[in-house]
């Protein structure tokens, strides 16, 4: 069986100016998507990995992922849209394709566009009207009709953070094999659930969130059904398709089978919507000044070390720009409490291009004067003078080639990044000579912390900063999502 394989992965914040460009994405074409241990741990790693096995003839046509970003470039995605069409109709000139899988994202919008993957699989299916296909999607997608209409069977993440991803994958080619081998044909059924939930809110280790998915994988167990999936959307993107669901592939061979689908779809549905108010964040959450006020006490008081403080309006992997510097000023206005703590403060940190080149230019040991912040995100940030001694730098670091800075300002320690790759990358501080458990206390522009920061923190303190990852989803000003929409309406209903 020869299988077209392939996909796009972004995650696109409305919120954030930023266009996502040619810069941001990491672009794998035809062979390269085959070559051992490309995209570890993605859903395309466990798509390619699930189809060999089955001995199917794979037909690589592009991967492209980005860092969650501002919505993408429309010139760009059209190159990338001819580049993936053009991919499948050299294929088809050496043979028949006999079946479709996808790796998508869910949530990835271009500009002037909206919602990628609909276009996409709309012109897939001009040239491969009937091939079986199924996608894997993140747990954050925003389904939309044209997606539905395109794709016999999805199944998404089931873990937050995403862990699962390559299992997700495996499980979208494993649904596409069974469709394959019985000659039955996928059909997915949608219910849309009338909210959205704040990313630090959903976390699957936690409840309500643990045993929603509980309930996924049950339904999984039952005949017919082969994947079982709640998809939440994306809070930060102001689109009218916004808003969570409940979506169920299996066989719909008759009408028995048809309305079981339908049944659990909609049971699915009733009860994540019945636990709407339990969703709640998992860490102690503040304020901005008051996030502070709580760290400085832990470390100054209870001597607690490290005491991690989230800057998580700001969190370039939810798409934010990472240059918010609503929790700096709020820092920078209790200079006596940072003068106070034991160690500098860390802060990881910022992207800000223009003062990475200035530290760059100027030298390890060099003192310059620059501006920190404020260049994409001028509603939650302005540009914040700082005289800066830079402390390391480290050009080319990791795949998107960021250069890194380290600088320090009085008693607190800066890394600002040349690219927007977000500060979650256990390899980031490391690679600046930095051990975040030396310092007393971290910021970090993240939501729930990642593992390596999660296992050394003593405590771990949620900011909801003002920025485009904005975790209080009431004082965002949406202007398109479909309302009434929980929690911005309480009078929502199922
Ligand atoms: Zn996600």
């Amino acid at each position: 069986m020869r299988i077209l394989i392939g996909g796009m992965n972004h995650e696109s914040n409305t919120l954030n100016p930023i266009i996502t460009g040619a810069r941001d994405f990491l672009i794998a074409r035809g062979a390269e998507l085959l070559v051992p241990g490309y995209a570890p741990q993605s859903a395309i790693a466990g798509i390619v990995e699930t189809l060999k096995k089955a001995g199917c003839e794979l037909v690589p046509a592009l991967m492209a992922r980005a860092v969650p970003n501002g919505v993408v470039s429309h010139s760009l995605y059209e190159e990338l849209r001819a580049e993936f069409i053009l991919s499948i109709r050299e294929a088809l000139a050496a043979g028949p394709i006999d079946g479709i899988c996808l790796a998508l994202h869910g949530s990835m919008k271009v500009e002037n566009l909206g919602c990628a993957e609909g276009d996409l699989l709309a012109h897939i299916r001009k040239i491969l009207p009937h091939v079986p296909c199924t996608a894997s999607l993140d747990m954050h997608a925003t389904v939309t009709k044209e997606m539905l209409d395109a794709v016999n069977g999805f199944v998404g993440y089931k873990t937050a953070p995403h862990i699962d991803c390559a299992e997700t994958g495996a499980h979208a080619a494993a649904m596409l094999l069974t469709s394959l081998k019985t000659g039955k044909k996928l059909y997915t059924a949608y219910r849309r659930i009338p909210m959205l939930i704040a990313g630090e809110k959903s976390e699957s280790e936690a409840e309500p969130m643990s045993s929603l998915i509980e309930l996924c994988r049950e339904a999984e167990k039952r005949p017919g059904i082969l994947g079982a999936s709640f998809l939440l959307g994306f809070p930060w993107a102001d689109d009218e398709h916004n808003a969570a669901c409940a979506l169920v592939t299996g066989f719909s061979e008759n009408e028995t089978s048809a309305n079981t689908i339908a049944a659990v779809t909609e049971n699915l549905a009733a009860q994540f919507w019945k636990r709407r108010r339990e969703f709640a964040f998992r860490s102690e959450y503040y304020d901005s000044a008051a996030a502070m006020e709580a760290a400085y006490r832990a470390v100054l008081e209870n001597h607690e070390k490290p005491v991690f403080v989230s800057d998580s309006g700001d969190n370039p992997t939810a798409g934010a720009a990472g240059d918010s510097t609503d929790l700096l000023e709020k820092i920078l206005a209790r200079l006596d409490m940072v003068e106070k703590l034991p160690t500098p403060l860390l802060y990881s940190g910022f992207y800000d291009a223009p003062a990475a080149a200035v530290c760059v230019k100027a030298g390890i040991g060099a003192v310059v004067d620059t501006t920190l912040g404020g260049n994409w995100d001028t509603l939650n940030g302005k540009k914040i003078p700082l005289g800066l001694e830079v402390r390391n730098i480290v050009r080319n670091f990791g795949p998107h080639k960021s250069d890194l800075v380290l600088a320090s300002s009085g008693n607190i320690l800066f890394t600002i990044t040349s690219a927007h790759i977000g500060f979650g990358d256990p390899d980031l501080l490391p690679s600046l000579g930095v051990k975040a458990e030396d310092y007393s206390l971290v910021v970090v522009k993240l939501g729930y912390l990642e593992p390596c920061f999660r296992t050394i923190a003593r405590r771990a303190i949620l900011a909801t900063s003002k920025g485009c990852s904005n975790e209080v989803l009431e004082s965002i000003p949406y202007k398109r999502v479909t309302r009434p929409l929980y929690p911005l309406d309480e009078d929502a209903e199922l």
